[in-house]
């Protein structure tokens, strides 16, 4: 079975061994098959579709597994992107592998990386959250528990929840890290911007449009700890030698100006290796 990543918006961006493979399989597993049957209707590729998504996935990858007993080739692909990526596709993939046949990646167009790659963020490592909980409460729990991580952080949000989850980034991050917001990438409304936390507020009300369309969200990792220099982590460290760690990270804030994120994030970890 081969794993194929189709393009995230711009046709174009298929590559040339995905064509030749869609076209040579016996058939396609797709999330949306009206959907996909455009993107092959562009390259002239005749292959059958069978539908594979969230609510059949179980079933249908028995029925990739019957065909491939069967001898014949099969390829899946999402809507968009890399499938088994925040798609459906890592229960099918399971399954193939599990029934003893290969499973073999095209790589191609993965929203993440891509927004990844022109962020400045991701030079050491970053990790990939995917959504988060349309729920505020679990949102802004799982933010936090992200809060100390020095690796860049990447979401995808839905167009009605990217208002509402970037106000929780910005209160849960602090007004001073950095974001990026990858809009509608490779489409014609494409816009990239990086920015502080602290202006996506007023980013967002100058333009309605600027809600609109598909999001990956980047989030600079956690300040480094030198940055935060040797007077402030004394002040720290000794405050957190009586204190809780929130109102520790609170009154050192006052105290040095630094920002509180960081110091609330340093607490954690000082608290964790301790
Ligand atoms: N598996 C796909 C991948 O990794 O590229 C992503 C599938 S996920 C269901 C869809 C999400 O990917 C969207 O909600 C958005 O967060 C992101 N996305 C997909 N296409 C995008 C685009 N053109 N611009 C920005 N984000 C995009």
């Amino acid at each position: 079975m081969y794993v194929v990543a189709t393009p995230l918006g711009n046709l174009r961006d298929i590559s040339m061994r995905a064509q030749d493979i869609l076209r040579a399989v016996d058939v396609i597993a797709a999330e949306d098959t009206r959907h996909s049957q455009r993107l092959l209707d562009a390259y002239g590729i005749r292959t059958r579709l069978a539908a594979l998504h969230q609510h059949n996935e179980q079933r249908a990858a028995e029925q990739l597994v019957e065909w491939l007993a069967a001898g014949k080739h099969v390829a899946l692909i999402s809507d968009a992107g890399t499938p088994a990526v925040s798609d459906p596709g890592a229960k099918a993939v399971a399954r193939v592998r599990l029934a003893g046949y290969p499973v073999v990646p095209l790589p191609g167009p993965c929203a993440a990386v891509a927004a990844l790659s022109v962020s400045g963020f991701a030079e050491g490592g970053f990790r990939f959250v995917g959504f988060l909980s349309p729920k505020s409460g679990a949102r802004r729990a799982a933010l936090a528990a992200l809060v100390g991580d020095r690796d860049a952080l990447v979401f995808y949000e839905a167009p009605h929840r990217v208002v509402e989850s970037v106000a929780d980034m910005l209160l849960v991050f602090g007004a001073e890290r950095q974001i990026l917001v990858a809009r509608e990438m490779t489409k014609m409304h494409e816009e990239i911007v990086r920015m502080p936390l602290g202006e996506t507020t007023a980013w967002f009300a100058a333009d309605s449009n600027r809600e609109r369309g598909e999001f990956v969200l980047i989030v600079e990792g956690a300040p480094e700890l030198e940055e935060m220099g040797v007077e402030v982590e004394r002040v720290l460290g000794l405050l957190l030698a009586e204190l809780p760690v929130k109102t520790a990270a609170r009154l050192a804030a006052d105290i040095t100006g630094a920002p509180r994120n960081a110091l609330y994030a340093r607490a954690l970890a000082l608290k964790g290796s301790a």
